[in-house]
């Protein structure tokens, strides 16, 4: 199959309403996306496919839904607001970050104070010195009232680790799993919606003793790569990178990312990391509250659990599942676009189509269709060209089938179902539909 150029990827989304530059007839804000009607479409059902998967259909896995806006003291403690405090330059030699301020030498050529290596500053600048995006809370803007917009929804459910427990009467090996915004003063956003200032992640946490740690790390790999498979993606697509000792960061006992092979390289969907008892360990020490788990059955131990955190971005899902879909293909000399979505993601499952707009009765009964079907999954009436390019229109958008109602259908009750994978078609009676559907997953799921 030939590669997808961003190019088309870009230019369908915003020909088809996927997703539009933010703030557009202002000229367009940088770097920030918003979803049109088939991309809101399009991300929920990514969400809801995660949501299912994680919390839904597991025991051992819990909800939650945290604000985006949290105490300071959070940032203190997770590391955050320490972490990136200064301009930051990467040495290309050694891979340490340094202050820009300490780099010996003027000008942009410096030198690294670890192992001598030219550092230019023109081909590596310095990153400013807080990824966090600050904000005021109430009228005085002043540094009492600074609180940021968090760059992770994963220390929301760590403040409310105790919460979960004690609410839910949870024992070990739990998890607790948000989807949610966060916002990074990323400094090089780009390649469209997949690094963005603005995103949404999902994210969970899942407890653990820390002697099961590993096992359970092993296991969400497995588990969230074989998440994306099952949503259609292209295994060849998708690949495990192991992060190297060097790369780590210092709380972390190991970390894998889950890439995908998008138009632009090999980048990350996913990061698995096991992060020890880092986070607890950091809040029950800033907050002064006892954080410890206790666990009767080995004879009242107490101890911080330990944390596998699977965390993935909404935006950069989306994106690789309409990459992974797009095709174009050739059909009697003229090409055909295709969005292979898998069923569950496609944001329309069905378009019921009269083959005249002009016969009131076949507007009527492709309508009554329609309706019909409108508890069950998403279905569009649709009579707003000639059947050739309704058909186009919908293998662009990803739609699973197009019932067609034509002028026989008035005599014999039967209606054309074509799939948009093969394009072949099956005369179905409009009454058995229902069945026809089931039959093909779109209902009862
Ligand atoms: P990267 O190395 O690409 O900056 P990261 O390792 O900093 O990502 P994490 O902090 O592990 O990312 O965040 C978890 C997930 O959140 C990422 O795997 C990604 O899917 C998503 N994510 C992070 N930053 C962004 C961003 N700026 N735009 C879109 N998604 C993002």
């Amino acid at each position: 199959m030939p590669e997808v150029s961003m190019d088309a990827v870009v230019a369908l989304c915003k020909r088809r309403g996927f997703v539009f530059q933010s703030s557009e007839i202002y000229g367009g804000l940088a770097s920030t996306w918003d979803y049109g009607p088939l991309g809101a479409e399009l991300k929920r059902n990514v969400k809801n496919a995660w949501w299912k998967s994680v919390v839904q259909q597991r025991d051992d896995m819990e909800g939650l839904d945290a604000a985006i806006l949290m105490h300071p003291a959070v940032w203190k403690a997770s590391g955050h607001l320490d972490g990136f405090t200064d301009a930051l330059v990467d040495c290309k030699g050694c891979k340490k970050r340094f202050r820009a301020d300490h780099l010996p030498g003027q000008g942009a050529q410096r030198s690294c104070p670890e192992c001598k290596a030219v550092i230019d500053l023109e081909k590596t600048p310095p990153r400013p010195f807080n990824l966090m995006l600050k904000t005021h809370l109430g009228a005085v803007e002043d540094e009492s009232a600074a609180t940021y917009m968090r760059p992770e929804t994963a220390q929301g459910i760590f403040v409310n680790f105790l919460n979960v427990i004690n609410s839910r009467h949870r024992k070990l090996p739990f998890g607790i799993a948000q989807i949610g915004k966060s916002f990074r003063n990323e400094i090089t956003p780009g390649n469209f919606t997949f690094r963005t200032r603005e995103f949404e992640q999902m994210e969970i946490e899942y407890f653990v003793r820390p002697e099961a740690a590993d096992e359970a790390y092993h296991r969400w790999i497995a588990e969230r790569r074989q998440w994306y498979l099952d949503l259609g993606m292209r295994p060849e697509k998708v690949r495990l990178r192991p992060h190297a000792a060097d790369e780590l960061a210092h709380y972390a006992q190991a970390c894998t990312d889950i890439e995908y092979a998008f138009p632009f390289g090999w980048s990350e969907l996913e990061g698995i990391a096991n992060r020890r008892d880092f986070d607890l360990r950091q809040h029950a020490e800033h907050s002064g509250k006892d954080l410890t788990y206790f666990d009767q059955a080995d004879g009242g131990q107490r101890f911080i659990p330990y944390v596998i955190e699977p965390s993935g971005g909404v935006d950069r899902a989306v994106l690789a599942f309409l990459a992974d879909a797009y095709r174009e293909e050739e059909v009697k000399g003229e090409t055909r676009v295709v969005l292979g979505l898998h069923k569950e993601l496609s944001p329309c499952k069905v378009a019921v189509l009269p083959l005249l707009k002009k016969r009131p009765e076949l507007v009527e009964m492709a309508k009554k269709i329609t309706s019909s079907f409108k508890k069950h999954f998403v279905v569009k009436y649709d009579d707003t060209a000639a059947i050739g390019k309704l058909y186009r229109r919908q293998d662009e958008i990803g739609t699973m089938y197009c019932v067609t109602v034509d002028v026989q259908s008035l005599d014999d009750g039967q209606v054309t179902v074509r799939y948009r994978d093969t394009m072949l078609q099956d005369r179905v009676a409009a009454d058995r539909l229902f069945d026809y559907f089931q039959t093909k997953g779109l209902i009862g799921n």
